[in-house]
């Protein structure tokens, strides 16, 4: 019977140069903050699927190719997964989640309750059988007035007026005043379920006895986009250079900037809020409390908007802050240069009372992956394809001993070293990163699909 609560607290999308204001309430507040983490891909649906395998993308498997993009792919093997594992040792499970992928048809379901939080544009007055159904009369029986025989002729007057009552909500005057709506009242987008998170928190979660345990996922999306009523982040500015040029200009950026800022605070006062309750039902000093981002976010950086695909900095340092439990003693143990994979997460949470210990944290090398573009786009132009073409290609970032290296697993190449800790980047530097690399490949790769094989010249 587990003795404590674990709460997982999943920023989306908060890069680590940006986390200030939160690490500072957070320290305030008997948070450990770590510094050098590394996210395992620069967006949600691989960098979700490492922290709840301990793996990473290669071994997973939950990761994009240039086939299988974001709404098609899902975790392979969920043999160990850790909300099953948390579930089989007896803690009652809650998923609180804004993000479309991190719902229980991507694979998260092994939780007592789960709130779903996803942003709906417009009424939803058919469920998913009766679209279906409507869908398939309307490709049959092509007119309204056959549609209405047949569906008076079978008894259905349910769907006959739920189809009516969709068609008049369907149509554009209520549309525009439904978003009317959830801009003025609901405040989207700036507010994406933080406010309903705590209250279920509060309502839910935290109210009633439990004399065990709770494990609780929570996935904030306020700090990703979009960040206005009208989204101006797309694929088409990453993949069209001349497009890029003509709509950022400073202007676009600091919008963005305020705009994205605007909502780490206010991620700062749902966090206040949580710590609230938690002490105010006496759970905190009874909670591991992890607070971290799944990637980061690119705000005019190189060119680029938005995450997924690239493995700069900006998208793949994310923050970590820790709260042990206060009648728990930690092992601490010292970082000495090195660094946290989000990977590790999955050991820290799942060990049991051996949780409390640094160490199952860092780790000499960690690396991030990128199979190409996450998200299905449509090329218009010759440029935009020829871009796809170069970006469409598995990556890996390797960090080790104060460098950073971007290694091309197609030609095997080291196309990029740099230092961060203010070493001078060698020949050998850069041998001694290939080689992690390949090590890398080598090893996850007989942990895994074993699907890929590597020459092992450099
Ligand atoms: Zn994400």
């Amino acid at each position: 019977m587990p003795n404590c609560n674990v709460i997982l607290i999943i920023l989306d999308t908060l890069r680590e140069d940006s986390a200030g204001p939160i690490g500072e309430l957070l320290k305030g507040e008997g948070f450990r903050e770590y510094r050098d983490v590394i996210a395992p891909s620069p967006w949600t649906i691989p960098s979700h699927a490492s922290m709840f395998t301990g793996k990473y993308p290669l071994v997973h498997g939950a990761h994009e190719t240039p086939d299988r993009k974001a709404y098609n792919i899902r975790i392979r093997d969920r043999s160990g997964f850790l909300s099953k594992r948390m579930r089989e040792e007896g803690y009652a499970n809650y998923l609180l989640s804004a993000n479309p992928y991190i719902t229980a048809d991507f694979g998260y379901d092994d939780f007592d309750d789960i709130l779903e939080l996803l942003y709906q544009p417009r009424f939803e007055v058919l469920n998913d059988a009766e679209k279906r159904e409507m869908y398939r009369l309307r490709k049959k029986k092509d007119t309204t007035g056959k549609i209405i025989s047949t569906l008076i002729g079978r008894g259905d007057i349910k769907l006959l007026f739920k189809g009516a009552l969709n068609r008049v909500v369907e149509s554009s005057f209520v549309t525009a005043i439904y978003h009317q709506y959830q801009h003025r009242i609901q405040k989207w987008p700036f507010e994406k379920g933080a406010k309903k998170m705590v209250e279920y928190l509060r309502s839910k979660v935290l109210s009633g006895e439990n004399a065990g345990g709770r494990f609780v996922v929570i996935n904030m999306m306020e700090a990703h986009e979009p960040y206005f009523r009208k989204p101006i982040l797309n694929m088409k500015l990453n993949l069209n250079q001349d497009h890029y040029k003509k709509t950022v200009n400073r202007n676009f950026l600091d919008n963005l900037w305020n705009a994205y800022r605007k909502e780490i605070g206010y991620i700062k006062e749902a966090l206040r809020e949580i710590i609230y309750l938690l002490n105010e039902t006496g759970e905190l000093d009874r909670s591991l409390i992890v607070v971290t981002s799944d990637h980061g976010q690119l705000l005019g950086e190189h060119d680029q908007l938005g995450h997924g695909t690239f493995l700069y900095d900006e998208l793949i340092r994310v923050p970590l802050f820790i709260r042990y439990p206060s009648d728990m003693t930690l092992k601490e143990a010292k970082q000495k240069g090195r660094y946290i994979s989000l990977t590790s997460l999955y050991d820290l949470i799942s060990k049991g009372e051996e949780r409390y210990n640094e160490e199952h944290l860092f780790s000499e090398a960690a690396f991030s992956e990128t199979y190409g573009i996450s998200n299905i786009f449509k090329p218009t132009m010759d440029c935009e394809r020829e871009k796809i073409k170069r970006l469409e290609r598995r990556k890996i970032a390797i960090f080790h001993n104060g460098f950073k290296g971007i290694f091309d697993t197609e030609d095997l190449t080291l196309e990029e070293a740099s230092s961060h800790r203010g070493g001078k980047v060698t020949r050998n530097v850069r041998e001694d990163l290939a080689t992690r690399a390949l090590e890398f490949m080598e090893t996850e790769e007989k942990k895994g699909v074993g699907r890929v094989r590597f020459s092992k010249k450099i």
